[in-house]
């Protein structure tokens, strides 16, 4: 079994558990967090298994995960009102899926800094 096989993530790729899913492209996908901390909240994942940002050294891919978020959030309507990329990155950030994915969350007024 590799480090794949049972990646939440990665499982969703190959849609093996279901996703509402937002937006894809060739090498990333967006589908909404089942948890959702804000109105809007959804994952941009690479396709391609990473554990974090650590491990992912594709500049051309994490600047078109960005991009996909800023352009889902003009697609949800909160680019204006504002919203929020974070990139929870090991133990102390809190990451709790060990596959690399950026939040996109508004819809809300939130605080700085994070908890
Ligand atoms: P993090 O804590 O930064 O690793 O974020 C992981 C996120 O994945 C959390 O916000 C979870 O709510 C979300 N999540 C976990 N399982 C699923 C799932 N099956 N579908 C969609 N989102 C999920």
């Amino acid at each position: 079994m590799t480090a794949t096989d049972d990646c939440l993530f990665c499982r969703i790729v190959r849609q093996e558990i279901p996703a509402t899913i937002m937006w894809e492209d060739e090498h990333a996908l967006a589908f909404r967090d089942i948890e959702p901390r804000s109105p809007v909240h959804i994952l941009v994942i690479p396709k391609r298994h990473f554990a974090s940002l650590n491990d992912a050294a594709d500049a051309m891919l994490l600047g078109r995960m960005l991009l996909a978020a800023r352009e889902i959030a003009e697609g949800e309507g909160i680019a204006q009102s504002g919203y929020r990329v974070v990139i929870n990155t090991g133990a102390n950030a809190g990451q709790s899926v060990a596959h690399l994915h950026v939040h996109l969350m508004g819809g809300r007024t939130m605080t700085w800094p994070p908890g």
